[in-house]
């Protein structure tokens, strides 16, 4: 850095789908922000089930009218359990009109909302965007300094660390992470089908773990496919039409004939978690802050809250004339954050873990649970307005 350098309000670094929104929502509210990031085409064919609350956000920043049209609604979220063991959970059914909504959400490939941010974080004044990456972090006193790859120097009085799993930020904080690795990996693909999805979407849980089938628009569907490490990289092997006939007879033929389309991930999953949301003038959103395993969509609607909540937080100590890197401002983040992630993070480790249980005990549990839910409307309508946002989040 040297003496005629800009310090920056904020500084985000890393542009996947939770930092550009963070940088986004930062600059609207007048805060002088950059974004650190590499301009790079999104790499993997991934999905998100964007829940009501996240197209609210998407919309204030001027971002879901350019992509919604590309998302598919969904409208019913049916459960099927598919473990084939003596006791079995019944079929539970959530549907969005039960709670007075037209949807729940949309689901919207991870590439096409990416394209919808780029764009809009590229039309804000208030946004400078450096196509670089950070090398070294270095919180002071005062200030945050970062060293780029190509040789920069930026400064800001709060860093957001949007910076993934392996996060950079995070370590500069000096904020520790737990990690636990649960031994399932998911298998992503698209895939066109025959019969009408009519906006529901299918989970069949398997002995280890969910398959996915994730309305996506016309007759096609995102699927997410949970299983063990070595059978996913079965199902990685497969040819295109090995894998159709493996994902029709997974689906048990409710969309008709099958046919992936090119291109499939693999990721392995754990379970991560932060002893801090902020520490050091670094605050982190996104997996920087959170992991989960890809049950119940919570991970990047999660990465929306923080950038919402990062963002709200630090603008509004800027307008009162305060520090937004100031220990007092990190911590009403932290207030802000841990309730939700620790929350949801218990919940679907939980529904993973009884999922797989082999102890009958725990297997009698889930059905009851899910019995009841299936049976008793208010708690059926509880669960589905908690899944959308933490009821202490929602307004009227
Ligand atoms: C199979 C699967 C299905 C999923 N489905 C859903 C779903 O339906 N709904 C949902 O809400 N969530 C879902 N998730 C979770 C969701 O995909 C993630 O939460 C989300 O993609 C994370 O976004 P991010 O921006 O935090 O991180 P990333 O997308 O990992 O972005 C981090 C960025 O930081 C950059 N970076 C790293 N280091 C540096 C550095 N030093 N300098 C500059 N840049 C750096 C990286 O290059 C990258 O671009 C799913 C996850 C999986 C695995």
């Amino acid at each position: 850095m040297n003496d005629t350098s800009p310090i920056y309000d904020a500084i985000v670094i890393g542009g996947g789908p939770a930092g550009l929104t963070a940088a986004i929502a930062l600059a609207e509210t007048g805060a002088k922000t950059a974004l650190l990031a590499r301009r790079a085409p999104y790499a993997d064919n991934r999905t998100t089930a964007l829940l009501g609350a996240s197209t609210d956000l998407l919309e204030r920043l001027d971002v879901w009218r350019r992509c919604r049209d590309q998302a598919a609604a969904l409208r019913t979220m049916r459960l099927v359990d598919d473990t084939g063991r003596l006791i079995r959970a019944p079929e539970v059914r959530f549907s969005s009109e039960e709670i007075g909504l037209d949807q729940f959400g949309y689901n919207i490939a991870n590439r096409t909302l990416m394209e919808a941010l780029e764009q809009r974080a590229a039309e804000l004044s208030g946004l400078t965007r450096f196509d670089d990456e950070a090398v070294s972090i270095d919180p002071q006193d005062a200030s945050v300094s970062i060293h780029t790859n190509a040789g920069g120097s930026l400064a800001a009085r709060l860093v957001i660390g949007a910076d993934g799993r392996e996060s950079l930020s995070r370590d500069a904080a000096g904020i520790d992470v737990k990690r636990r690795d649960l031994h399932q990996s998911a298998v992503t693909f698209n895939i066109t089908h025959s019969r009408p999805h009519k906006n529901i979407s299918t989970e069949f849980h398997t002995p280890h773990g969910p398959c996915v089938f994730v309305p996506l628009p016309g007759n096609r569907c995102s699927v997410v496919w949970v299983s063990t490490p070595r059978e996913a990289q079965r199902l990685m092997a497969l040819s295109d039409d090995e894998l159709s006939d493996a994902a029709e007879k997974q689906s048990h033929s409710i969309f008709g004939s099958v046919q992936v389309e090119p291109g499939r991930n693999l990721f392995p999953l754990a379970i991560e978690g932060p002893k801090q949301f902020a520490s050091h003038r670094v605050a982190l959103v996104g997996e920087s802050a959170h992991v989960l395993p890809p049950i119940g969509a919570q991970g990047l609607n999660m990465g929306l809250r923080d950038a919402a909540d990062i963002a709200e937080i630090a603008g509004q100590a800027i307008s009162l004339g305060e520090d937004p890197g100031a220990p007092p401002v990190l911590a009403r983040y932290q207030a802000a954050r841990r309730p939700d992630v620790a929350s949801r993070t218990f919940a679907i480790d939980l529904a993973n873990r009884s999922l797989l249980s082999d102890f009958l005990a725990m297997q009698s549990l889930r059905a009851a649970g899910l019995h009841l839910i299936g049976a008793f409307g208010p708690l059926r309508r509880l669960a589905m307005r908690e899944g959308l946002a933490p009821s202490w989040k929602r307004v009227g």
